[in-house]
C-alpha cells in the first residue's frame, strides 16, 4: 500500500493531467461537439483516443469492467476538473458509468455478458429514458409506456420516451414501461434494455434546449425485447432509478462546480482586464458583489456535494445530502455563469466564450434529474419526520 503523502501526490497529479486535458483538447472542441452531428462524433472518437493514448480513459469504471477502478470518494477529488467541460465525461470514458455499472448490477447473465464491459471499453453508447411526453417526469408511477408479455416469455414495448440525453448516438435504450397494473400503481414498473436496432424503435425528433443539442424524443413501436433483457426484478424498477439517480445527481453536481469555477475564472480575468475612464472595473464595489457572492456560492455547495459524496460512498441513506446538494449546486451554477454573462456585457451573451453554454447547463440544472421543488419538499418531509409532531 502506498504511504498517504505519496497517495496524495499521485491523486493531485492524476487531477492536474486530467485538467490539463480537458483545457487543451476538450474545451477547443466544444463548439463542434455543443453542434452534435457527424462532426461531433468524429471529433469525440478522436478526444476519446487521445485520453486511452494518455492513460486517463475510463478512470472511475470498475477494473473488472475494464476501467481503472477509482472509488467515488477518489472520483469526487478530479471530477470538478473533469466536469469543467460539459463534454469531458464523454471523452474521458467516464460518462457510461451509470448505464455500465447499473447493468452490471442488475442484468441477467446475457446483459452482464453483452453490454457492460463494451460501453466501457467506448465500443457502445447507451441512454436512458424514463420521461413520458404525456405524463408528468416528476410522477414516474404515472408512465404510459407499457411493455406486455409474450408467450415466450419476452416483452413488447410501446410508447414514447422524450429529452433522452444522446439517444441519436447510442446504441442501447434502458427504457422505463408499465409491465404490471395501472397507472398510479407504486409498483409494477420494470426497466427494460433495448438495442436501438430493434425494428420498431424510432428516434422522432431532436429537442434542441435552449438551442443546445443532444435531447431527443423517441419511440417504441411493439419493439421486442428480449426476457433476458428486464432488470432486476419485473415490477420493481424505481429502486434501481433511485440508487442510478442519487449517484448521478452527485457527479452531475461535482462536474457542475466545475463549470462554475470556469466561469468564476472567466468573470474575474474580465473584471481585472476591462477599464473604463473611471477606471478598471474590478474598482466598482457592484462588480465586487458579484465576485463576493459567486465565490460565496461556490464554496458553501462545495462542501455540501461532498457530503453527498460521502454519504453515498459511505452505503448511509443520501436522500437529504443528495437534495440538498443537487439544489444548492443547480442554483449555484445558475448565479454564478449569470453575474460571469453580467460582467462580460454584450461579449458574454455572444460566440466568442463559453458562457452561454455554461448558463444553459446552470438553467436546465433546475429541471433535469428532478426539478427542484421535488428535492425541496422532499428533504424538508424527510427531516421533518426526525423531529416530534
Ligand atoms: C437537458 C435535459 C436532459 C434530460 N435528460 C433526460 C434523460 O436522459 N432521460 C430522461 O428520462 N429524462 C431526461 N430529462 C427529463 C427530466 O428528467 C424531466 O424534465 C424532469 O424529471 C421533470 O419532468 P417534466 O419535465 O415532465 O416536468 P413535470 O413533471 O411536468 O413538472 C413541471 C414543473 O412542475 C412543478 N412540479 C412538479 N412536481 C412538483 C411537486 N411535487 N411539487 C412542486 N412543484 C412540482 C415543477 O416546477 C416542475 O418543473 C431531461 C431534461 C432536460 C431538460
Amino acid at each position: 500500500m502506498r504511504a498517504p503523502n505519496e497517495q496524495a501526490c499521485k491523486e493531485k497529479e492524476l487531477t492536474e493531467r486530467v485538467s490539463a486535458f480537458v483545457r487543451t483538447h476538450v474545451m477547443p472542441h466544444e463548439p463542434v461537439l455543443d453542434a452534435g452531428g457527424p462532426a461531433a462524433a468524429a471529433a469525440l472518437r478522436k478526444l476519446q483516443a487521445g485520453a486511452k493514448e494518455a492513460g486517463l480513459w475510463a478512470l472511475p469504471l470498475p477494473e473488472e469492467l475494464g476501467g481503472q477502478g477509482l472509488d467515488l470518494a477518489r472520483y469526487a477529488r478530479l471530477a470538478e476538473a473533469e466536469g469543467a467541460s460539459d463534454h469531458g465525461p464523454a471523452a474521458l470514458g467516464s460518462a457510461p458509468l451509470l448505464d455500465a455499472t447499473m447493468l452490471w448490477r442488475h442484468g441477467a447473465d446475457r446483459v452482464r455478458t453483452l453490454y457492460p464491459h463494451r460501453l466501457t471499453s467506448g465500443e457502445l453508447r447507451a441512454c436512458y429514458a424514463m420521461t413520458d411526453p404525456e405524463t408528468p417526469g416528476t410522477d414516474p408511477y404515472l408512465t404510459a409506456t407499457r411493455a406486455v408479455e409474450r408467450a415466450d416469455g419476452g416483452w413488447t414495448v410501446s410508447g414514447r420516451k422524450w429529452f433522452t440525453s444522446h439517444a441519436a448516438e447510442a446504441d442501447l435504450v434502458t427504457v422505463l414501461a408499465r409491465t404490471d397494473g395501472q397507472p398510479g400503481d407504486r409498483t409494477g414498473l420494470s426497466l427494460l434494455v433495448v438495442p436501438t436496432s430493434a425494428p420498431g424503435f424510432r428516434v422522432v425528433r431532436e429537442l434542441p434546449v435552449l438551442g443546445g443539442a443532444g435531447q431527443w424524443e423517441i419511440e417504441f413501436d411493439r419493439v421486442h425485447v428480449d426476457a433476458d433483457h428486464l432488470l432486476g426484478e419485473r415490477g420493481r424498477a424505481l429502486a434501481i432509478a433511485a440508487e442510478r439517480l442519487q449517484l448521478g445527481r452527485t457527479l452531475r453536481c461535482l462536474r457542475w462546480l466545475g463549470q462554475a469555477q470556469r466561469a468564476f475564472d472567466l468573470m474575474c480575468e474580465r473584471v481585472n482586464s476591462r477599464t473604463g475612464s473611471r477606471g478598471p472595473l474590478g474598482s466598482h464595489q457592484l462588480v465586487q458583489s458579484h465576485v463576493f457572492e459567486s465565490l460565496l456560492a461556490l464554496r458553501t455547495t462545495r462542501p455540501l456535494v461532498h457530503e453527498a459524496v460521502a454519504a453515498i460512498g459511505a452505503g448511509r441513506d443520501a436522500h437529504v445530502e443528495v437534495g440538498l446538494a443537487k439544489v444548492a449546486a443547480a442554483r449555484m451554477l445558475q448565479q454564478v455563469t449569470d453575474a460571469a454573462i453580467q460582467i462580460h456585457g454584450a461579449a458574454g451573451l455572444g460566440p466568442d466564450t463559453p458562457l452561454p453554454a455554461l448558463y444553459r447547463t446552470g438553467r436546465t440544472a433546475r429541471i433535469l434529474d428532478g426539478p427542484d421543488e421535488l428535492h425541496i419538499t422532499g428533504v424538508a418531509r424527510r427531516v421533518l419526520r426526525g423531529y416530534g409532531t
